[in-house]
């Protein structure tokens, strides 16, 4: 049976933070509970849509992320969970993951969730400056980060991801150094680490433009992202990822489906899937997405037949963002090709600028290779 990654989109959050481009609507307190209700029959609705499908592959990985899946109340996540099971086969060992916000984290929340089987959390921190994730819009102070991240400890939780940022406007090498000190004694099991850009149409773009806010020129982001990767390492974190970071045994199995190029299923406002050589995305505008569910329509708006070169292509460039790098044996199988004689002309200019590094069966990026990791992509896109 083929294994997947499953990830269902929530696509509610407190409030909108001022960088954020993601698909999401801003709830506030007052939650309304006939729109969320609406959108988790919706998703349950959908899955039934792939039933035959789910049927016949194993979930793996379960995702839950948004949005702020935390910020609406746990028993919707813990129905849709159970109908997931009662139309699917979800492996023994299955991680399901569930993003959370500080402040959004309750008991009877955690109850639901352990209930259901969630057994991995990815909480958004960002910086432990409060100055600085109140000036990005972020709705929590780190008090209340550390007493989310107790709480989901002391629920039992033994494998919590928490998000950081650098490169924000003001942020200083102390800043950085400060939030890197004070996450290594909290101990979580999984660190990513991720430079804020500034997606169009967002406050925090439209501030820029109007030099309102100055960016960190990219000397200053490049010397903080080595920081966090010397920092970590010297606290026991295995830099696996070129944004991710876990002690032994606790790296992100769902985003490595994604990296090792394996097939996923999306569900929910505006999620990506990819099944059998088809790339494929659903309806981006809320009120699309329920009309066609409701008329027992899959809510997919495009829908790419995947090429085998162009699966070669993803499935080197996801996987040169892996540290273990390219395992060239299995490419070579997967896709009946010479891989190095295919490529020889582009891996050498690459290995003359410092970019990559080979062995007989394996090719990496080099920490230069990292920070240059798009001109690197670029020349097998090119070739
Ligand atoms: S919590 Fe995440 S998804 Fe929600 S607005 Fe902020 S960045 Fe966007």
């Amino acid at each position: 049976m083929e294994k997947i990654g499953l990830y269902i989109h929530i696509p509610f959050c407190h409030s909108k933070c001022a960088y954020c481009d993601f698909s999401s609507y801003a709830i506030g307190n007052a939650q309304n509970e006939n729109a969320i209700n609406r959108y988790i029959r919706a998703l349950s609705n959908e899955m039934d849509l792939y039933e035959e499908t789910l049927r016949n592959v194993e979930i793996e990985t379960l995702f839950i992320g948004g949005g702020t899946p935390t910020c609406i109340d746990g028993k919707y996540i813990h129905e849709m969970i159970n109908h997931l099971k009662k139309i699917s086969n979800i492996s023994e060992t299955v991680e399901v993951t569930i993003e959370s916000n500080p402040g959004t984290i309750t008991n009877e929340k955690l109850d639901h969730y352990l209930s259901a089987g969630i057994n991995r959390f990815s909480m958004g921190l960002q910086t432990t400056d409060n100055a600085l994730l109140s000036s990005i819009g972020r709705i929590h102070d780190f008090n209340t980060f550390v007493t989310s991240f107790r709480a989901i400890r002391e629920a039992g939780i033994k494998n919590i991801n928490v998000d950081i940022m650098f490169g924000l406007p003001g942020q200083t090498l102390e800043n950085l150094h400060h939030t890197l000190d004070t996450l290594i004694e909290l101990s979580p099991e999984h660190i990513s680490a991720y430079a804020l850009k500034l997606e169009e149409g967002t406050p925090m773009y439209e501030a820029e433009k109007k030099g309102l806010i100055h960016m960190p020129d990219e000397d200053l982001e490049r010397t903080m992202y080595h920081i966090i990767i010397e920092v970590l390492k010297k606290s026991g974190y295995n830099q696996y990822e070129i944004s991710n970071f876990s002690k032994k045994g606790f790296e992100s199995r769902h985003n490595l489906v994604y990296w090792k190029n394996k097939p996923y299923l999306g569900l929910g406002l505006a999620a990506h899937s990819k099944m059998e050589q088809v790339r494929f995305s659903n309806e981006t505008i809320m009120s699309r997405y329920l009309e066609k569910i409701e008329n027992g329509e899959k809510p997919v708006i495009d829908q790419v037949v995947i090429s085998e070169r162009e699966d070669l292509f993803e499935t080197i460039i996801l996987g040169l963002r892996l540290n273990e790098g390219l395992d060239i044996q299995k490419i070579n199988e997967r896709y009946g090709i010479d891989f190095y004689s295919d490529n020889e002309d582009i891996i050498n200019s690459l290995r003359h600028q410092g970019l990559v590094q080979m062995t007989d069966d394996n090719l990496k990026l080099t920490l230069k290779g990292i920070d240059l990791s798009n001109q690197v992509f670029l020349a097998f896109m090119n070739d």
